[in-house]
């Protein structure tokens, strides 16, 4: 395969998109002591209690239970080491309620709210590693439809120099923004609106990656895409069912491709 190129990481600067219906809206998962109304004097950290502790019930520290998830996606063929780093080192137990903390590593979706899940770790790891393919050093800006709880968003905040990822539900694109508060991550840039229309303003992206499926892949998202980018996403095929769908924008024009079977939320337009 012919290296992907890398993009810088710096955007031109540009003024928050408004939050009209339909347009979405840069903000940063971390906002700066500038953006926050807090008193200037005497700047003390603000913190935050996280009553999501590492599980317990195998008597293991979350570090090692992390290990063992890895070890568990490594025998299903996951090899790119930049993908199986950054499983390691995030927590996916703060992202799932309390009540959920002690499945957080087994390899299976779980229920974020609003009728949507955060999704297997296993597929996220394929997915990255297709995302990915060919390249040991970071993508330059990548894209994300369907930020949910924030997992995939600050496991992608370690794969590419700038991550821009876009949720279509309010409640959720708060909540990731919360759960993406703890890990400090001034690359990951959370944007509330609908992904079927991809982020014109961070374009083009070295990478796209989509965790709904919808009947096809939306135009905007490989208009969207640099030559030389990959797009991963779930895709309903002519056979009538949502598999892994790859697509490479190439010098010459696009390749697609069709791969295993998947099962994820549907892509759904607007905003809620
Ligand atoms: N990557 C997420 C997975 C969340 S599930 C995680 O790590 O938790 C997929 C998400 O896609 C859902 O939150 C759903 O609301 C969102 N979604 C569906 N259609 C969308 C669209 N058009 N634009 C943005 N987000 C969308």
């Amino acid at each position: 395969m012919k290296p992907r190129p890398g993009f810088p990481a710096r955007l031109p600067s540009s003024a928050p998109a408004p939050t009209a219906r339909g347009k979405a809206a840069v903000v940063a998962a971390h906002p700066t002591a500038r953006e926050s109304k807090a008193p200037v004097l005497k700047p003390k950290a603000v913190h935050v209690p996280d009553r999501r502790v590492a599980p317990t019930g195998l008597g293991m520290e979350s570090q090692a239970v992390r290990a063992s998830m890895v070890r568990k996606i490594q025998a299903q063929g996951v090899t790119h080491a930049g993908v199986l780093a950054a499983l390691q080192a995030v927590e996916r137990h703060r992202f799932v309620d309390t009540a959920l903390v002690n499945q957080a590593y087994e390899d299976t979706s779980l229920p974020i709210g609003l009728g949507q899940t955060i999704s297997k770790p296993g597929v996220v790891a394929r997915m990255l590693e297709l995302l990915c393919q060919g390249r040991a050093e970071k993508l330059g800006r990548v894209l994300e439809i369907g930020t949910g709880c924030g997992y995939q968003a600050a496991l992608m905040s370690h794969l590419a120099r700038e991550v821009y990822t876009i949720e279509r539900l309010k409640g959720l694109h708060e909540k990731a923004r919360d759960n993406l508060r703890w890990f400090r991550l001034p690359n990951v840039h959370l944007l509330f609106g609908d992904g079927m229309l991809g982020y014109a303003k961070g374009a083009p992206y070295a990478g796209i990656i989509a965790a709904a499926g919808g009947n096809d892949i939306p135009a905007a998202w490989i208009d969207q895409l640099a030559v030389g980018g990959r797009l991963v996403a779930p895709a309903v095929t002519a056979a009538g069912r949502q598999n892994l769908v790859v697509v490479d924008k190439t010098a010459t024009g696009i390749v697609r491709t069709e791969l295993e079977p998947v099962l994820f939320v549907p892509l759904k337009s607007g905003v809620a």
